[in-house]
């Protein structure tokens, strides 16, 4: 029985599903790539304003899901709860808005949110994502949506529905949240109490609450959508093009809204049937207003983020997987303590060609040793006995023909490279 217990909410990921993880990094780090998007890391705690600004104040992140701390030094330090505000952050710290632009940036790595722990979120999660900053072509929106959906069919997620709309922008809302606060007024009281407050603030949440958004009232609300200025409605019109001339297909749902402050224009969520309640395994969206309320220029930007746990969780609904087994190439046996210093020498050896050896570590007799050469696959056995610190030779053994030679201490690494390639 163990006395300490990991944090409600995090996990360990052992070696086995450490593989997958391992597989999925690669491919983002491979996909990515030929988009030509390069990597960004950030630090994983910044100061807090960055995430009340960044993320928005009004949203459930900053309200009630950051992990944030007075440090030693008396400053309020939030563990990052998203990538994007951190990577704007750097953007404008760093003035990379004076180099190549858009700047085309990916991340990943670990977030943190206080959450009610459940299948598919987590207090610890991981986060893949993008950010194009600089640049307001309806083609980049177009671009950063069809990387994703050619990300997650490479993974092998392939039953995904891309559900996308357009949020508009400041000047379209001002229309829209009159006519939407209008019409939610009269059912005010029979509204969640976030969304009574969030009436005056930011009533377009409301139609993204997972409380109220399925009210007939709140259902029959005026949308963002039918309330374009000019600008927003053919930025739309252009970017649902494109994806028709990638042929990426998607469904425009006028009530995705997303729960960040800084979305205008083009919203877009990747949604995954098989993996319970928690179905959205990718979601982005543009943010021109965002650089700009981070003290650097007024460019525009857009960019996604998908959850790696889910993205899993869609990986084994889909029977997709990439465990390897636990295996060696070459076991080293060693089986008296003179033999011990020939045989570090010999994993030393191989192990800097590049031959996957290993040991046994615990003084178990050759029979048990062998056991474990087996269990772990490995092509080639070398023994070392007394015989073999006397003569200066070592016993190699090809396992699956179960031939053994007699080799000159010198030419083992040679020999057995032959095996192995033979
Ligand atoms: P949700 O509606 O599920 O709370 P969200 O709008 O808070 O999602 P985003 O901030 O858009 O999520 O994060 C992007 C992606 O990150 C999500 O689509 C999901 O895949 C993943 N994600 C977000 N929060 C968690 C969490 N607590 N645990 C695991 N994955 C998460
Ligand atoms: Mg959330």
């Amino acid at each position: 029985m163990a006395d300490y217990f990991k944090p409600r909410g995090t996990a360990d990921i052992l070696p086995d599903a450490a593989l997958q993880w391992q597989y999925v990094e690669e491919m983002v780090q491979k996909v990515f790539a030929t988009y030509h998007y390069r990597e960004i890391r950030t630090p994983i705690f910044e100061h807090t304003e960055v995430f009340e600004r960044g993320v928005g104040d009004t949203t459930d992140i900053v309200q009630k899901e950051m992990y944030t701390f007075l440090d030693r030094g008396d400053r309020s330090i939030t563990l990052r709860p998203e990538g994007t505000a951190g990577v704007v952050r750097a953007f404008v710290e760093q003035k990379l808005y004076g180099g190549p632009l858009p700047a085309k940036l990916y991340y990943f790595g670990p977030m943190f949110r206080y959450e009610t722990p459940q299948a598919g979120r987590t207090r610890q999660f991981h986060q893949y994502g993008v950010e194009v900053i600089g640049s307001d072509d309806p083609r980049v929106d177009a671009e950063v949506i069809e990387l994703a959906d050619h990300f997650l069919r490479a993974v092998g997620v392939t039953s995904t529905t891309l559900e996308l709309n357009s949020v508009g922008c400041p000047v379209c809302r001002v229309a829209h949240k009159d006519a939407l606060v209008a019409h939610l007024l009269p059912i005010k009281d029979e509204l969640c109490e976030d969304c009574q407050s969030r009436i005056v603030r930011n009533p377009l949440r409301i139609l993204d609450c997972k409380i109220d958004a399925h009210h007939p009232v709140v259902e029959s609300s005026p949308m963002i959508t039918d309330h374009l200025c000019d600008d927003c409605a053919a930025h739309f019109a252009a970017v649902r093009n494109y994806l028709d001339l990638l042929e990426v297909p998607y469904v425009v749902n006028k009530k995705l809204v997303r729960g960040l402050d800084y979305y205008t224009k083009t919203a877009f969520e990747f949604v995954e049937g098989s993996i319970g309640a928690q179905s959205t395994i990718l979601a982005g969206g543009r943010y021109n207003g965002l650089v700009k309320s981070l003290g650097g220029p007024d460019v525009p930007g857009i960019g996604f983020a998908g959850g790696i746990e889910r993205l899993l969780l869609a990986l084994a609904a889909n029977g997709v997987s990439h465990e390897v087994p636990d295996e060696v190439e070459v076991y080293v046996m060693a089986l008296s303590n003179e033999a011990h210093a020939m045989s570090v020498n010999i994993l030393r050896d191989l192990r800097v060609v590049g031959v996957v050896a290993d040991a046994d570590y615990t003084g178990r007799g050759l029979k048990a040793q062998m056991k474990t050469a087996d269990r772990l696959n490995a092509k080639v056995a070398v023994l070392i006995g007394e015989d073999e610190v006397k003569s200066g030779q070592l016993a190699v053994r090809d396992l699956s023909t179960r031939e053994q030679i007699l080799v000159a201490q010198g030419d083992t690494v040679a020999k057995i490279l032959n095996i192995l390639q033979s």
